[in-house]
C-alpha cells in the first residue's frame, strides 16, 4: 500500500480521510498538480509549484505551508513509492466547514493531500501509430487558465472520446482551437508550429511551454497565435500534450485523417524531430 501526505501526516493511502464536509468533495474548491518523476527526479519543479500557487491565488486560498516547504514533502512521498517513473498529485482544497455553505468559512483550514503513482506514459506503438480525436464545443468556464479539482466538463468530455472510440476531444471556443480535455493541442501548417495563446482560455500547460522552448532552441519556426477551427482541420500534423502523455500525434479528427498527401493520418516528420528533441532533453534533465 502507497504512503500518501496528508495535513502533515504520512500514512498509508486506505488510511488517508477526509471530511465529508470537505469543500473539495462538496463543492469541488480546490486546486492540483500531476508532476511527472522521471528515475526518481521531478520534472520541471519550480514551474508547477508556480502554477499550484497562480492557480490558489485564482481561488482566493492561502495556504499556510510556504513554497520553501513543497520540495521537501514531495521528495519524501517520492522516496517513499516504489517506482522510479511517478506521477505526483498535489491537491490543496479550501478544507471543511461547519456548515454547508457557498461562501468561504470565516476561518479556513486547507486540506493537502499529496500521493504518487506509477507514471504510465503512452506505449511505444501508440505514438508510432498516433490516436484519433473527436472535437466539439468548449462548454467549460471561462478561468481555464486555473488548475481547480471541479473538473466535471473535462470528464464529461474526455468520456465523449472514450465512448466515440477515440484518445482525446479537441475543443473550439468561438471558431477558435483552446485545448484538449486534458492536455493542450498544437498544430503544424506547412512546416510551422503553431499554438494557441495563454489566456484564460486554456491551462498554461508545463509540456506546453517545453515544447515551444525546444521549438526555438532548435530553431523551428513557430507562431503563438489564434488558430481557426478551419486552420484546425487543414493542418498537415496536430499534437496533443501533457505532462503524462508528453508529445502524442493527433492521426484523425472526428474521422478524417489528419495531413495531406503520403503523411495523411499518419504522425508527421515535424512530430517525430520534436518526440527526439523532447526525449534528449528529458535525458539531460534526468542526468542534471
Ligand atoms: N490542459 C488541460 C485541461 C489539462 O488537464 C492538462 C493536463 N494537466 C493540460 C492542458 C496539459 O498541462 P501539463 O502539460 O502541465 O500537464
Amino acid at each position: 500500500m502507497s504512503t500518501v501526505y496528508l495535513d502533515g501526516a504520512f500514512l498509508p493511502r486506505d488510511k488517508a480521510v477526509v471530511s465529508v464536509m470537505d469543500r473539495g468533495f462538496l463543492f469541488g474548491d480546490g486546486v492540483y498538480e500531476v508532476i511527472p518523476v522521471y528515475s526518481r527526479k521531478p520534472f520541471r519543479l519550480d514551474e508547477h509549484l508556480r502554477r499550484l500557487h497562480d492557480s490558489l491565488d485564482g481561488i482566493r486560498l492561502t495556504v499556510p505551508h510556504a513554497i520553501a516547504q513543497w520540495p521537501a514533502t514531495i521528495g519524501r512521498i517520492i522516496e517513499l513509492s516504489d517506482s522510479d517513473d511517478q506521477s505526483v498529485l498535489i491537491q490543496v482544497t479550501r478544507g471543511p466547514m461547519d456548515v454547508r455553505n457557498h461562501a468561504f468559512p470565516k476561518t479556513t483550514t486547507p486540506t493537502v493531500f499529496i500521493m504518487s503513482e506509477p507514471l504510465v506514459t503512452p506505449a511505444e506503438e501508440q505514438r508510432a501509430e498516433g490516436i484519433a480525436a473527436v472535437s466539439t464545443a468548449d462548454y467549460r468556464w471561462l478561468r481555464c487558465d486555473l488548475k481547480v479539482t471541479s473538473l466535471l466538463a473535462n470528464c464529461l468530455l474526455r468520456q465523449m472520446a472514450i465512448e466515440s472510440g477515440c484518445q482525446e476531444t479537441v475543443l473550439f471556443r468561438d471558431g477558435h482551437l483552446s485545448e484538449g480535455a486534458a492536455s493542450n493541442i498544437f498544430a503544424v501548417k506547412n512546416g510551422v508550429l503553431l499554438a494557441p495563446p495563454k489566456s484564460h482560455l486554456m491551462l498554461a500547460g508545463i509540456t506546453y511551454d517545453v515544447v515551444l522552448e525546444l521549438a526555438a532552441s532548435h530553431g523551428l519556426p513557430h507562431q503563438v497565435r489564434d488558430i481557426l477551427e478551419e486552420e484546425t482541420r487543414e493542418a498537415d500534423e496536430l499534437w496533443m500534450t501533457s505532462s503524462t502523455k508528453e508529445v502524442l500525434p493527433i492521426v484523425t479528427l472526428d474521422g478524417h485523417p489528419v495531413g495531406h498527401h503520403e503523411n495523411a493520418g499518419k504522425p508527421g516528420p515535424v512530430f517525430w524531430r520534436m518526440y527526439g528533441w523532447y526525449q534528449d532533453f528529458k535525458r539531460t534533465v534526468m542526468r542534471g
